[in-house]
């Protein structure tokens, strides 16, 4: 059985409605969502604000690679359109980790980096996966960590970047 924690985002068009057809297109596989947030754009290029989720799943057919593939083709069912780096875009679906039989898989290759190399620094990913999953660990340069204290030790105002809102994802 593998299991992943997928970071999701959307900052254009109708942003609820493209994280909801994540959530739809895993269907059974979903054994989790966190709440809504919204997030001040990350990586430096002025853009509209986001709505990030975290969406816990698993699928014993699925390998990382598969996971990847199945993240692709949701954000190319939601017509994304990969411009400039870090811009703007109507659906990101990234894999932030994954395990297999209850261990952490990780991968090197630029194609599926595992654990995601920079989630650990993101406010917009580990306040919602904090939400979703209270014990959640993430391995950060060969070091097991809690996701609870990577947060402590971000930047207050990353943190204050990430909004509760009252959208929800069903
Ligand atoms: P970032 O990865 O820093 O969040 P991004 O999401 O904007 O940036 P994309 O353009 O969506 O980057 O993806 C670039 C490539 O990253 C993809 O083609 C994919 O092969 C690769 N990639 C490597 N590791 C992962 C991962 N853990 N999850 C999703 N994509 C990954
Ligand atoms: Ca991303
Ligand atoms: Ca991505």
């Amino acid at each position: 059985m593998t299991q992943v924690v997928l970071s999701i985002g959307s900052n254009l068009g109708d942003r609820l409605a493209r994280l909801q057809s994540v959530v739809d297109g895993l269907g059974g596989s979903v054994s989790a969502v966190s709440p809504v947030y919204e997030t001040d754009p990350w990586g430096g290029v002025e853009q509209a604000a986001f709505l990030n989720a975290v969406v816990l799943a698993a699928d014993p057919a699925l390998d990382g690679r598969g996971w990847l593939r199945r993240a692709q083709e949701l954000e190319q069912a939601a017509e994304r359109v990969r411009d400039e780096r870090w811009g703007p875009r109507t659906l990101d679906v990234d894999i932030v980790m994954c395990s297999s039989g209850g261990r952490e898989v990780t991968s090197t290759d630029e194609e599926l980096t595992l654990p995601h190399p920079l989630a650990h620094e993101r406010a917009f990913v580990l306040v919602p996966w904090l939400a979703v999953d209270p014990a959640a660990t993430l391995t950060v340069a060969g070091e097991r960590r809690s996701v609870e204290a990577l947060l402590a030790g971000l930047d207050p105002a990353d943190r204050d970047g990430v909004r509760l809102t009252d959208a929800a994802l069903s």
